[in-house]
């Protein structure tokens, strides 16, 4: 008798210190610009899902910001995320790469020997190093994780990523569809309309400019063809509003036709993009602001 194969689905969450390549590595995993990516750490605040949906399976994946200690209240807030992630998952992606140290990976360690617990270490950023290299990398965390699975790849080459997607279907679980077929996200656009500008606040200042800034939509209203859309970046000090706007208002208008022409992208349509700057003092250490901002 013919039989149904088995639905299988899980969530897969992607954990790791910052830096190693873990949006870089979930957007190829998931085949689209989902997660904001920059050279500098802890851009990535917030769980974002990416899903995939396959014949016989769908993997969620859930991309977590970096292992940081708490200095912050924001970072409390990171914090819990990622415990979160250690606890719900059906696989752990544990993301490293070639040129961490070890000592980056000691407090999490314990937590990757659970039992029943289902790791995959990706060893990223392969493409730095000669061959060996990565097989000595890999052996001495075999050595670490007797039962994760190890696999090298490298996120921005793409090299590896074909076979650590199938590494995981495999190991998925049997189970439920989770999401409807067409959902790609379980974040509603906007959501990705305020990473997109904040990603172009990371390119285009420096220092504590990008840690200081929240963006919040005002109103978003789509129109046949078009998009318009108003946001309220928040800043924490007066003074660092005149660094926003930069001169005649040129840094702020770079920062929007930069998120512009990415918001078009990933819409799919022209959009009106507006930039308002308030300030929100100290917000970072601010519950009611954090809830209002969605932490
Ligand atoms: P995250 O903080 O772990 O999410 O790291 P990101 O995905 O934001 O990547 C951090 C930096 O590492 C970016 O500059 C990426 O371009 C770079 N990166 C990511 N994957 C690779 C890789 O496979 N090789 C190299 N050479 N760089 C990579
Ligand atoms: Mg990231």
């Amino acid at each position: 008798m013919w039989e149904k194969p088995q639905f299988k689905s899980g969530f897969v969450n992607i954990i790791g210190n910052p830096n190693v390549g873990k949006s870089t590595l979930m957007n190829e995993l998931v085949g689209e610009k989902l997660s904001i990516i920059t050279a500098k750490a802890q851009t990535t605040r917030h769980r974002i899902l990416g899903i995939v949906n396959g014949e016989n399976f769908q993997l969620v994946f859930s991309d977590t910001p970096g292992i940081v200690k708490p200095v912050y209240k924001l970072h409390d807030s990171m914090m819990r995320s990622v415990k979160t992630a250690l606890t719900d998952a059906d696989i752990i992606l544990y993301v490293t790469d070639v040129v961490e140290t070890a000592e980056k990976n000691t407090t999490i360690l314990p937590r990757l020997r659970r039992p029943h617990l289902s790791v995959i270490v990706a060893l990223n950023k392969t493409d730095l190093v000669p061959p060996e290299e990565t097989q000595r990398l890999m052996a001495e965390w075999q050595e670490r994780l007797p039962a994760a699975r190890i696999m090298a790849v490298s996120a921005l080459k793409g090299v590896g990523v074909r076979e650590l997607f199938d590494a995981i279907v495999e190991r998925l679980p049997e189970g439920p569809v989770y999401y409807p077929d067409d959902s790609l996200t379980d974040r509603p656009e906007r959501f990705f309309v305020t990473e997109i500008i904040r990603e172009k606040i990371f390119l285009n200042y420096s220092k504590e400019i990008p840690y200081s800034c929240e963006v919040v939509i005002d109103s978003f209203k789509e129109a046949e063809d078009m998009v318009r859309i108003n946001a309220i970046i928040y800043v924490m000090r007066e003074s660092q509003k005149g660094i926003l706007i930069g001169h005649k208002g040129e840094s702020l208008k770079r920062v929007g036709t930069q998120a512009r022409l990415d918001v078009e992208k990933f819409l799919g349509k022209k959009a009106f993009l507006g930039l308002q700057i308030k300030v929100a003092v100290d917000w970072r250490n601010n519950d009611n602001v954090l809830k209002r901002f969605g932490y």
